[in-house]
């Protein structure tokens, strides 16, 4: 077994009015005054908002809302929330939305935690993370995986990166998980939310040093049931159950539990990234859309990886190594599909084919210019990342 180390100190607090709990979990972590952030105006239109302005008022809390995160969420408007949570004096972050939100209110939290500071420093690692005010979370999208990760991504738009960061001050206090506050998701966004937690998986599962069973059998089994309540979601997005399912699969696919002992992957992260960061696409379609063609590229490297995959998430039994391999990434891409997800570029919304001087623009942001490569399972340098966007552009 290989050695790891595993911490996950973020409470969820999961079911039917969970959002009802939000001042006492704000109160048990040390908040008095509450910066409430929120999207573009679904949490606010669902009434949501005011519902947790009214639990924190009937809890004693102090508390400002600021609305207006973007998806793929913005430096400048982290900056100016940082702002407003100074000015306020705030001493704990309320993230009320999916992954965007959730990002940039760690994004807030380690501001909060280093006046005078520039966040993006930190992204840059210009500086070093030394602390981050508490950050709470209500989910509403069952996605990211945010809401008990190490990670948060923001967006520079001015040189348009995408970056993401890694560190334990990174952990939301607490999570707010309410399925029933999902029913409202755009069909797409549930899809995007839904490839994007398969891929946190997928992206933990393809790697090298792998024999650490429970892992293994673990992310085979949240796999498998990302995929069947997807389904059953795709089609009834108000069935409880399954938006259950969807969610706890979220967390668990981002919280490191599916990658324990293994060097994790994330080539597919580093390559969607950079089709967001320059055309602004939504994060789980930009994962599908190279999906197909980064497992064509790397499969020769292992197939009997791709193989057991394909055995032990999709019940493949027929054919040899190589046939079981093809069969997995073909099922894979087939149930993209049923969820109106994009598998190459003329499908990606926004972006269509594009001439190959984007191409090797894209490959050479993705390895920073040369500076690094990208991936454990199959290490990706330019001339790679450029052949695997070359393959989805069609
Ligand atoms: P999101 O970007 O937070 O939200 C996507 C869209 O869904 C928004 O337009 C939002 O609308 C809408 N939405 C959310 N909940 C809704 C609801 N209940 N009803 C109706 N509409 C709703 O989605 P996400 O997929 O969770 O986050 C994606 C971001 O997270 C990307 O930037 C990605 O790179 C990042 N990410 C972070 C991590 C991490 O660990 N930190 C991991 C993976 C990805 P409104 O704006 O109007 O609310
Ligand atoms: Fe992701």
């Amino acid at each position: 077994m290989q050695s790891f180390v595993y911490q996950c100190p973020t409470e969820m607090v999961f079911g039917k009015d969970a959002e009802l709990k939000t001042a006492e979990e704000i109160k048990k972590y040390g908040g008095s005054r509450v910066l409430i952030l929120y999207g573009g105006g679904s949490a606010e239109r669902s009434g949501l908002i005011d519902r947790i302005g009214s639990v924190l008022q009937r809890g004693g809390l102090a508390f400002k809302k600021m609305g207006g995160v973007h998806p793929n969420p913005r430096l400048s408007f982290a900056r100016e929330a940082c702002a407003c949570a100074q000015a306020f004096s705030a001493d704990f972050v309320l993230a009320v939305g999916g992954g965007s939100v959730i990002d940039t209110a760690k994004a807030v939290a380690i501001g909060l935690a280093h006046p005078g500071k520039d966040i993006w420093d930190f992204w840059t690692r210009k500086e070093p993370v030394t602390g981050a005010y508490p950050v709470g979370v209500v989910l509403t999208i069952p996605a990211a995986g945010s809401e008990s990760s190490d990670s948060a991504v923001l967006t520079d738009e001015e040189s348009k990166r995408k970056r993401g960061l890694n560190t334990d001050f990174n952990r939301p206090r607490f999570a707010v998980l309410n399925p029933e506050l999902t029913y409202t998701l755009p069909r797409f966004q549930l899809s995007c939310g839904i490839t994007d937690m398969l891929m946190h998986t997928l992206d933990r599962y393809f790697t090298i040093d792998r024999n650490n069973q429970l892992t293994d059998e673990l992310a085979e089994a949240v796999m498998r049931v990302i995929i069947r309540n997807g389904r059953v979601a795709h089609c009834d997005q108000t069935n409880y159950d399954a938006m259950s399912e969807l969610m706890w699969c979220g967390s668990i696919s981002h919280n490191n539990l599916t990658g324990l002992g293994n060097e994790k992957d994330f080539s597919v992260h580093q390559l969607g990234h950079e089709l967001s960061a320059m055309f602004d696409v939504a994060h789980g379609a930009s994962l599908s859309a190279v999906w197909d063609s980064w497992a064509n590229y790397v499969m020769p490297s292992a197939p009997e990886r791709f193989a057991r995959y394909a055995e032990k998430v999709w019940g493949v039994s027929g054919g040899d190594t190589a046939e079981k391999a093809k069969s997995g990434i073909m099922l894979t891409v087939r149930f993209f599909r049923s969820l109106d997800m994009p598998t190459c570029f003329s499908e990606l919304r926004g972006v269509g084919i594009q001439p190959d001087d984007v191409l090797h623009k894209l490959a050479s942001n993705c390895m920073y210019d040369g500076a690094r490569t990208v991936g454990t399972f199959c290490k990706l340098d330019i001339p790679a990342a450029y052949r695997i966007y070359q393959n989805a552009n069609y």
